[in-house]
């Protein structure tokens, strides 16, 4: 050994200075490369599961991008991170984790994978049973403290939707995050060929957009009656999110009926109105008399029957009046029924709009006949006794979408036609729209 030292030794002296120089330096870098052990870091493919201490606001504010949304962290070094949440990473309490869901996945199995407390999953799938719905690609991320307990569960149902299950006390409050799409504004006009339904329909407005338009003119119009060469104008707003229309709004529509036009404008409120701000709904009264009478019986479903003692329900309201009060037409309709029938006496039937249906019983008089048109507050016919009646009165039954309800306590429709300033407004709003109205 020390014979290998001297021959280095002297082979080193007899050397030029600039070859020691290069030895020396190429003795430190072989030493070096000796005992140099790379530092392989393997990342967890597994589940896809990555973990990351990140402040709860820097999560909130990531980009939803389904589940691509995994590979965003992991091509940024940290020297690329703002300094402050560098140092955050150690201190924070926090800590967020993300998760795509794979076949045979449940909620409870991927957070006790993560030591996630039992009674914390109960929590959440207790209250809210659509977990059983976790899809295979759908993103769940969490939020748990220093002391392991969940705080926040984010659930990104699609790229559209995200469901977020905050910890407050000892429950979950569940709340919506919406990706807005954006809204395009079209006109879609036409000629009646046939039906109205089906020449709006072939024109390219869905089924839902048509009833939202006759139900808008169901007081004005009666679509069966519009004839061929009859036009349409609808100005519709589409909400388009990845390329794919979402929803739609009726903003306004005008159909042309021989020569007469009718306008249905949306207005702020939501409601429609015509082009001079009256409203196109149609408003009820409470009770089908002008003078307000005692009630001898009241709406009830699970009523005995005075006469037969048997379980009877009582679908509408008795009056006690004398014969001959004059009875009115709650609201504009179209006489459905008008006639003699045993029980019922003399009754009639009124259909308003295409909701609503009022029934008066126990008449005396019909003074109208079916098909004929009435005026809300117009006279229909004289109350009596007739029919099954223990004394003179009137029996009112009101039905909506072909089920009584009790025509005393039903919210009834209100139409006020917009005034003063807010008139005002529509009506300069509306000109850019009727303008629009065209038809092809
Ligand atoms: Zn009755």
């Amino acid at each position: 050994m020390q014979r290998i030292i001297q021959t280095i030794f002297l082979a080193y002296n007899n050397t030029s200075r600039i070859h020691r120089m290069m030895m020396v330096i190429l003795t430190v870098i072989t030493f070096f490369a000796a005992i140099f052990r790379p530092f392989i870091y393997y990342f967890k493919h597994e589940h896809n599961v990555k973990n990351m201490a990140l402040a709860t606001h820097q999560f909130q504010a990531m980009p939803l991008k389904g589940s691509k949304a995994i590979d965003i962290y992991s091509s940024i070094s940290d020297d690329e991170l703002p300094q402050d949440d560098v140092t955050q990473k150690d201190t924070d309490a926090e800590s967020t984790h993300e998760y795509i869901i794979s076949s045979g996945d449940t909620l409870s199995s991927i957070l006790t994978q993560y030591n996630i407390e039992m009674s914390d999953i109960a929590l959440l799938t207790k209250k809210h049973n659509d977990f059983r719905n976790l899809k295979i690609g759908q993103q769940l991320s969490w939020i748990i403290n220093d002391s392991g307990a969940l705080q926040q569960l984010r659930w990104e149902v699609s790229r559209r939707e995200t469901r977020i299950f905050n910890r407050i006390g000892s429950s979950f409050k569940e709340s919506h995050q919406w990706q807005q799409g954006t809204w395009y504004n079209s006109i879609i006009s036409g000629r009646l060929s046939g039906s109205f339904i089906s020449s709006t329909y072939e024109a390219g407005l869905s089924r839902t957009e048509i009833d939202a338009i006759i139900k808008a003119f169901q007081w004005q119009l009666d679509f069966k009656k519009l004839s061929h060469d009859d036009s349409f104008s609808v100005l519709i707003s589409h909400e388009y999110f990845d390329s794919k229309k979402i929803q739609s709004q009726l903003l306004a529509v005008r159909i042309r009926s021989g020569r007469k036009d009718y306008y249905a404008i949306r207005a702020e409120d939501g409601k429609f109105y015509d082009q001079y701000g009256a409203s196109l709904g149609r408003g009820f009264m409470r009770f089908p008399t002008i003078k307000q009478f005692r009630i001898s019986s009241n709406f009830n479903l699970h009523r005995v029957h005075p006469l037969t003692g048997r379980i009877v329900p009582h679908k509408g309201i008795d009056f006690a009046m004398p014969i001959d009060t004059p009875v009115v037409a709650v609201s504009d309709g179209e006489v459905l029924i008008a006639k003699y029938s045993g029980s019922a006496g003399y009754y009639m039937a009124v259909r308003h709009g295409r909701q609503y249906t009022t029934r008066y019983m126990h008449l005396k008089n019909l003074l109208v006949k079916p098909g004929q048109k009435v005026k809300c507050g117009e006279l229909i016919a004289l109350s009596g006794n007739s029919g099954r009646t223990t004394g003179p009165h009137l029996h009112f039954e009101l039905w909506i979408n072909q089920e009584a309800v009790n025509p005393l306590t039903v919210k009834l429709p209100n139409a006020k036609n917009l005034i003063g300033k807010e008139r005002r407004m529509y009506l300069s709003k509306i000109k850019a729209v009727m303008s629009q109205l065209q038809f092809n």
